[in-house]
């Protein structure tokens, strides 16, 4: 080949290889400036919609899953093809507009766990709803991964126009000057202390927005509170309903949906009280299956909706399945 050809042919070669390398590093910075993910769905006439607040990695596993052992539990997120060094748990915060309402499920960290979250006012700017707008928060439980978000880091709220609806039990008992946290597994009493005070410093701030309900009771025509006690003394599942459907929010009943499923009986280490929260896990599972209730779980895979199914002495998830990103 003469020389001339020769360094023709490289150019091209070197012309066509650089193409990839333009496509690579404009595809990295669309990835970049990805917006966060938003899944819009309806049950009944009510439309609803999934946002996140990022995630929290759980690691070690073992110890967050107390009662399992920890080759048992390794042996079980590797059949899964799961990392068997950490559980990373979703933040699924649930929307749901009724009419003139505009009703919030939760609201994330606030920010106050790391950069991997707190990402809720993010992923509302970018499905195009302003926090102006939310008339009604209703609070499953008072952990701080779920009421972070109601106030800014200057402890002004974030929902201006929103009444607030925590479970009576609930409120009570974060709001008492002493807390029992004998019936836990998890004994870090600095950190269990800051939490209560973080707790208590949103419900005092926000008290004249505040609305306890009993469990139970109805909200705005399409919320139907549930106790499912154990985790918190008041934690409550949100029945959404609308016509003959049903979609239940089961909040922190489940924290993998592998571990918790297969073996409800390993618990978790964050329960308030271990034991009751796992009779209530097993008994709450075994309702789901039986009526084939479409369940949303607030740490569960994004965007957390799906269905519970019996799977030998356990239970397994079967996660909702997508024809398309909506
Ligand atoms: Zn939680």
């Amino acid at each position: 080949m003469k020389r001339r050809t020769l360094l023709k042919r490289l150019a091209l070669i070197a012309g066509i290889a650089a193409v990839p390398f333009k496509i690579l590093r404009a595809e990295a910075a669309t990835i970049k400036t990805l917006k966060r993910p938003f899944h819009p769905f309806k049950v009944g006439a009510l439309e609803l919609m999934v946002l996140t607040d990022g995630h929290i990695a759980l690691s070690p596993v073992q110890p967050t899953f107390p009662n399992g052992s920890e080759q048992a539990e390794k042996a079980l997120l590797q059949k899964h093809f799961r990392s068997t060094e950490a559980v990373d748990l979703s933040m699924n915060l649930l929307i749901i507009k009724k009419e003139n309402d505009l009703i919030l499920v939760d609201t994330g960290t606030g920010g106050n766990f790391g950069p991997a979250s707190g990402w809720m006012l993010a992923s509302m700017a970018d499905a195009g709803i302003s926090p102006e707008t939310i008339t009604h928060i209703v609070i499953s439980h008072a952990h701080p991964d779920h009421v972070g978000g109601l106030l800014t880091k200057e402890g002004t709220p974030v929902f201006p126009h929103a009444q607030v609806h925590i479970a009576r039990l609930e409120h009570e008992f974060w709001m008492a000057p002493q807390q029992d946290f004998s019936k836990s597994k998890f004994q870090d009493k600095k950190l269990l202390a800051a939490f209560t005070a973080s707790t208590q410093t949103i419900f005092k701030t926000l008290q004249e927005k505040v609305h306890l309900f009993e469990h139970g009771a109805e909200l705005l025509g399409c919320l139907r509170m549930e106790l499912a006690p154990g985790h918190t003394p008041g934690h409550t599942l949100v029945h959404v309903y609308s016509g003959s459907e049903e979609l239940v929010h089961v909040a922190d009943l489940l924290h993998s949906d592998v571990l918790s499923f297969q073996h409800p009986e390993w618990g978790f280490n964050g329960d308030t009280n271990f034991e009751l929260a796992m009779a209530t896990r097993k008994k709450i599972l075994a309702n789901l299956t039986q009526g084939r209730q479409k369940t949303f779980g607030y740490h569960l895979p994004w965007p957390g909706i799906g269905h519970v199914r019996k799977q030998g002495e356990g239970y397994e998830w079967v996660a909702e399945a997508y024809a398309f990103p909506e």
